[in-house]
C-alpha cells in the first residue's frame, strides 16, 4: 500500500455536504463524478497528498442510503492506493481477507478499485484502488 488515496464519507445532500466541507477544508472541491455502476454522485476535495470523497446517494435502495439511514452521515470507508491491485487482491484474499469484488471495477476518480469486507478488515470498509493507466 502507498498511502493513504482517500477517506470515502457518505452524505445525504451532495450540495450541502460541499458546502460544508469547503468551509471546512478551506478549498473547493475539484471534481463532482456520477459513478453509475454504484449509483451514488462523488465530490473530490484535496487535502495534501490524499483526497476527501464525498458520496451520495442516487438510489433509495442503494448501499449509501442504506448506511446514513442506519449510521448516519460519516466515514464510510477508507481507501489505500495500491501500484497493482490485481495482486494486492490475490496477497489479501490467500491472508484471509474477504474481497466484495471478484475484479477490479471502475471506480470514480480514474480508478480501478476492489472493497475488502469490514468484518474482515477491523470493522473498517477498506478500498484498494489503482490510478487507471
Ligand atoms: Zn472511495
Amino acid at each position: 500500500m502507498q498511502k493513504i488515496e482517500h477517506i470515502g464519507i457518505a452524505v445525504k445532500d451532495i450540495d450541502a455536504a460541499d458546502l460544508l466541507y469547503t468551509n471546512l477544508l478551506g478549498v473547493p472541491p475539484y471534481k463532482r463524478e456520477i459513478v453509475e455502476s454504484e449509483k451514488v454522485v462523488t465530490s473530490f476535495f484535496r487535502v495534501g497528498a490524499s483526497k476527501i470523497e464525498l458520496l451520495c446517494s442516487l438510489d433509495p435502495n442503494g448501499v449509501i442510503t442504506k448506511f446514513v439511514e442506519k449510521k448516519g452521515e460519516g466515514i464510510h470507508h477508507i481507501a489505500y492506493a495500491v501500484v497493482d491491485i490485481e495482486a494486492e487482491m490475490k496477497r489479501m484474499e490467500a491472508d484471509g481477507f474477504k474481497l466484495l469484488n471478484e475484479k477490479p471495477k471502475q471506480g470514480a476518480d480514474n480508478k480501478l478499485v476492489c472493497f475488502i469486507h469490514p468484518k474482515t478488515a477491523g470493522g473498517v470498509l477498506v478500498e484498494l484502488c489503482q490510478e487507471r493507466p
